[in-house]
């Protein structure tokens, strides 16, 4: 079976209406915190930025959360802005549901193969997972990487997903030979 790896480069914008200028686009830019105490309870938010008039907003991480509930790992990463709580609290779909927005992944992640494909005999088995959860549609992702047409895929490749719905979660198919 041969491993395709999604992953991320970079941090996908957010299409998330600004409420001055009615842009659609927003950005977490480097990616900043701001943690607010309140007693013995604390607000965390995500900054992002509109992309078009740079009106920052806050998307809310945590409501008025005791400060013993948090991590101290955790909490030290909102003070510290680190990256990777930035990446994963950003593409946490939870947040998403929760601010109404959608990430845009354009341009920021990549497929991982090996280069060993024309080695292999047919049929050929691919296992597809997922680093970080972009949302990728197989049969587009299927066709590119294979440099087959949107027909040679529905004829050629067997899945037990549906090849036309995008997903983020792991999933295997198998390609037949060309007759
Ligand atoms: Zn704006």
């Amino acid at each position: 079976m041969l491993p395709w790896v999604v992953r991320r480069t970079g941090l996908p914008l957010l299409s998330l209406r600004c409420v001055d200028c009615r842009s659609r686009s927003a950005t977490v830019g480097e990616g900043r915190f701001r943690v607010n105490a309140n007693g013995k309870l604390l607000d965390v938010w995500l900054l992002v930025r509109c992309v078009s008039c740079d009106r920052t907003s806050k998307l809310t991480l945590h409501d008025r959360a005791p400060v013993r509930s948090f991590d101290p790992v955790e909490l030290d990463g909102y003070h510290a802005n680190d990256p990777e709580l930035v990446a994963s609290r950003l593409v946490d779909p939870l947040l998403a549901r929760r601010n109404r927005f959608t990430l845009d992944w354009k341009g920021v992640w990549r497929l991982d193969t090996p280069s060993a494909w024309l080695d292999q005999a047919w049929p050929v088995q691919v296992e597809v997972t997922f680093q970080d959860p972009v949302p990728v549609r197989p049969d587009r992702l299927i066709a590119r990487e294979l440099g087959l047409s949107r027909n040679e895929v529905l004829r050629r490749v067997k899945c037990e997903i549906p090849l036309h719905r995008p997903t983020s979660t792991g999933f295997t198919f198998m390609v037949i030979a060309a007759d």
